[in-house]
């Protein structure tokens, strides 16, 4: 059987691309151009430590073109693609209109096509913001954010949560018949295959580097990108998966207890340590204003269920401080 990835360059998508390879499938990627096709395949082999050479179809979420080429004959579609910078852009549709238009462009293709199943990567962006101080302090799948309060969200979150919206709305209405799962991953950590990928790298990156004085008293669920990969599959094959969403979380871990796991791994760099007082971050925020969008977070713990993805999709998150030190 033949299964799509789209952003094929990515962070997750790599790590799916090479376990859909493992199972026995054939797989083809899109990037927004084939220039980058030579370079993955190098980056897919050598993580493998076997020659892995797949095929690039070249699209944009942004257009129309390269879809129906892209979606020709694949039996599954993972759609991965989405925008996820580390700066805040200008205007927040930037990410909204590739997020959602892409998400459509690819689910029509799909459904033209005849495919079995797409498997959408949402986030718990779609999940965990704009409930003012409304949020239950243990969310599940059941649980939207809302894009329109802007107090908590970024365009990022936004993006996402808008996207997946569509996504259900489509195949409820004009795209009923095609199957969809969708994924919702908290930070993802894990071992990259090369470094200019995901901005959730950047989490371990900058304790790492020396970037941060100290940290923000603010909590992150943690996934290792490998059990992320293997949801991704276990909801396009599993039947019970169909019409489901799914946290793909683990742990939860302030910032400084990262800090800490760092520190015991790596006992030669200067790994920050110590929480920054919350006046001082607000204080920050006033000159540097991306920073703002975390204010409503200090000091609080997202926490969640991850039950439907232990019992539906049989993952067991590999433990927090190993995908930190797999990403370090
Ligand atoms: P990466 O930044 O490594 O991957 C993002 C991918 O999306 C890249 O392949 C990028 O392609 C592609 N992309 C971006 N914009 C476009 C566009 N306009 N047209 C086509 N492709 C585009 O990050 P991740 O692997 O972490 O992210 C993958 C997915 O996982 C995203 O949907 C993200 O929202 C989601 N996610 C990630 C989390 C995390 O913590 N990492 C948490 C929750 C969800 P290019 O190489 O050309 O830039």
């Amino acid at each position: 059987e033949k299964v799509l990835v789209t952003g094929a360059t990515g962070f997750i998508a790599s790590h799916l691309i090479l376990q859909l390879i493992e199972r026995g499938y054939e797989v083809r990627g899109t990037a927004r151009s084939t220039d980058k096709a030579a370079r993955l395949n190098e980056i897919l082999s050598a993580y493998a430590g076997k020659p892995v050479a797949i095929e690039i179809v070249a699209a944009d979420l942004n257009t129309d073109e390269g879809w129906a080429e892209a979606v020709k004959g694949v039996d599954f579609v993972q759609h991965v693609a989405s925008p996820f910078p580390s700066e805040t852009p200008k205007s927040a549709d930037e990410l909204i209109v590739p997020a959602r238009d892409g998400a459509l462009r690819v689910l029509k293709a799909a459904k033209a096509e005849g495919v079995k199943r797409v498997v959408l990567t949402s986030s718990m962006a779609a999940i965990a913001y704009g409930w003012g101080d409304k949020r239950p302090d243990v969310l599940s799948e059941v649980d939207w954010s809302n894009p329109d309060n802007l107090e908590d969200n970024t365009a990022y979150t936004r993006s996402k949560t808008i996207a997946e919206r569509a996504a259900w709305d489509y195949v409820t209405g004009e795209g009923a018949g095609l199957e969809l799962a969708v994924i919702n991953p908290v930070a993802v950590l894990g071992p990259a295959m090369s470094a200019d990928v995901s901005s959730s790298l950047q989490l371990v990156s900058q304790p790492l580097e020396g970037k941060l004085p100290a940290f923000p008293k603010l909590s992150f669920g943690i996934i290792d990108v490998r059990d992320v990969a293997r949801a991704h599959i276990e909801a396009m094959v599993r039947p019970e998966a169909v019409g489901e969403r799914f946290i793909c979380g683990g742990d939860v871990l302030w910032m400084d207890e990262m800090g800490a796991v760092l520190r015991e791994a790596f006992p030669d760099r200067k790994i920050p340590k110590g929480t920054l007082p919350n006046w001082l971050v607000r204080l920050f925020a006033q000159v540097n204003p991306p920073l703002k969008q975390v204010l409503p977070e200090l000091g609080k713990k997202r926490g969640y269920t991850n039950e439907k993805l232990k019992t539906l999709l049989g993952i067991e998150p590999i433990p927090a401080d190993e995908a930190i030190i797999a990403s370090a």
